[in-house]
């Protein structure tokens, strides 16, 4: 069942309208489930419905349909952005996998949805589905602030993290070859990252140390040139944890020696500054884009005349059907969700599209099993951890208690060492954690 080649599949149909749909026992002989998506959604679904749905393996062909053939680890990014972690330990290929289980991986772009013809257009052609599991995840938001998209660099994607330490790298190496008195050395040694949510608070943190080390280690810059900046539009870090968390993150960082400024909107973004809302002008040639993300365009797209959205989120019901649309799913941060008695959203983070993946793939098996399980999705909050830096971190546990410096350091590394899906790269990652004990951080551009 396995096919990870890239040719054009014999069951795709063509570019031209579709056949009416394919259906169960009729000529497949196998009913198709889609899979949009290889991220944490996608493929907790794929590993939860293989567990689930022995009994009716022969009869259901699984395909995952995602630009690329690997599960990205995203809350490693700022590590591979900062030389702590090598970029290939946090890339999880799944092409391999699927040989040995039942489903096939396709790479190809995923961009349209027809729920009336119950077809997906993709780049290598049409699709027909007879259930579709949405997880497509986010894209990063600019908020169509001038200048954001040609100069500053998002962290979404591998390639960002890498561009975020190449840009890193060629900073140091221009301001080492300009004098103290040259105003240029300065813009090159300042670092902006805008958002203060988590992956901004870990950025920060991480920015700081490299940016140290590289002074001690590797440049004749006296670290007292540099300067890391967090910038916040609103008027605290950290919105949705509790204030004392966010108080307590705050003055971690400062204490670190990272400036942070809530309250601190971004206007305008430009090769060699950042303009706030109050007029005033940070001089960077070095701005981290950690603002906020926004739906994916392919969700963006379906008309909400068709399914209820929340902040561009798919609504979905407890057992996270698309409301009126026939067996389409939406899971992760494509779908809206209240669950259990206090009606709480499920946040868009990896915890949270992990456990819809795997309740999803229980609950689609039983039914097609015919012994459907009642009980509704439930969010289980595990609580938050952070990393702020070397042997620093911030974890607030689901029973509120708050644990900061080493110990929350070790807990956000036992937590993620654990999160990682594979040996080799939770092997390769502590690896790189070792050499950066040492103050070995990678410090090589890839471009
Ligand atoms: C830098 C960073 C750090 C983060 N850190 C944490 C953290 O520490 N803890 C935490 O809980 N959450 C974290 N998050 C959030 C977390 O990554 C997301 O909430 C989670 O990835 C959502 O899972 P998902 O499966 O919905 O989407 P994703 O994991 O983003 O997966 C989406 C999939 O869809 C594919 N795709 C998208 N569009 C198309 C298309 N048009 N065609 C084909 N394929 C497509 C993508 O290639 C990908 O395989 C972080 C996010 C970022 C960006």
């Amino acid at each position: 069942m396995s096919q990870t080649n890239l040719e054009r599949p014999s069951f795709l149909d063509s570019n031209d309208e579709p056949e009416s749909v394919t259906s169960w026992n009729e000529t497949t002989q196998k009913l198709r489930i889609i899979v949009l998506g290889s991220g944490f959604a996608g493929m907790s679904f794929v590993k939860a419905f293989n567990r689930y749905a022995t009994p009716i393996h022969n009869y259901v062909e699984v395909m995952v349909i995602s630009r690329r053939d690997y599960h990205l680890f995203t809350p490693l990014l700022y590590q591979v952005a900062t030389g702590l972690t090598d970029e290939h330990h946090v890339a999880d290929p799944i092409s391999k996998k699927s040989k040995k289980s039942n489903y096939s991986i396709f790479e190809a772009e995923v961009l349209s949805i027809d729920f009336k013809s119950k077809t997906i257009m993709t780049s290598i052609g049409r699709l027909r589905y007879d259930i579709l599991i949405i997880g497509l995840g986010s894209v990063s938001n600019d908020f169509g602030i001038k200048g954001v998209a040609e100069n500053a660099i998002a962290l979404k994607t591998l390639s960002d993290g890498e561009k975020i330490r190449n840009r890193i790298l060629e900073s140091f190496e221009k301001s080492s070859m300009l004098a103290s008195s040259n105003g240029l050395k300065r813009t090159y040694l300042t670092f902006a990252i805008v958002g203060g949510g988590a992956t901004g608070v870990e950025l920060a943190g991480s920015v700081r140390d490299y940016v140290r080390q590289l002074c001690g280690k590797y440049y004749r810059i006296d670290p007292d040139e540099t300067r890391v900046i967090l910038l916040e539009a609103s008027n605290r870090l950290l919105p949705g944890s509790t204030t004392q968390f966010a108080e307590k993150c705050r003055k971690d960082l400062e204490s670190a020696g990272i400036e942070v400024r809530t309250g601190a909107s971004v206007v305008r973004v430009d090769p060699i500054g950042v303009v706030l809302s109050d007029g005033s002008r940070i001089e960077t040639s070095n701005v981290f884009w950690t603002a906020g993300t926004k739906v994916n365009p392919v969700v963006a797209q379906i008309p909400e005349t068709m399914v209820m959205k929340k902040r561009g989120r798919i609504a979905v019901n407890g057992y996270l059907e698309v409301q009126n649309v026939p067996d389409v799913y939406a899971i992760g941060d494509n779908a809206w969700i209240t669950s259990g008695s206090d009606a709480t959203t499920a946040p868009p983070t990896a915890a949270s599209a992990v456990q819809e993946g795997e309740y999803l793939g229980k609950y689609v098996a039983s039914k097609l099993i015919d012994k459907p399980i009642q009980t509704p999705f439930s969010y289980n909050d595990q609580g938050v951890t952070l990393s702020l830096g070397r042997f620093s971190g911030l974890s607030q546990l689901p029973n509120g208690i708050i644990l900061s410096g080493f110990a929350g350091w070790l807990m956000w590394r036992l937590v993620h060492l654990v999160r990682i899906s594979t040996m080799r790269n939770r092997l390769g990652v502590m690896f790189d954690w070792t050499l950066s004990l040492l103050h070995r951080r990678i410090v090589i551009r890839t471009d």
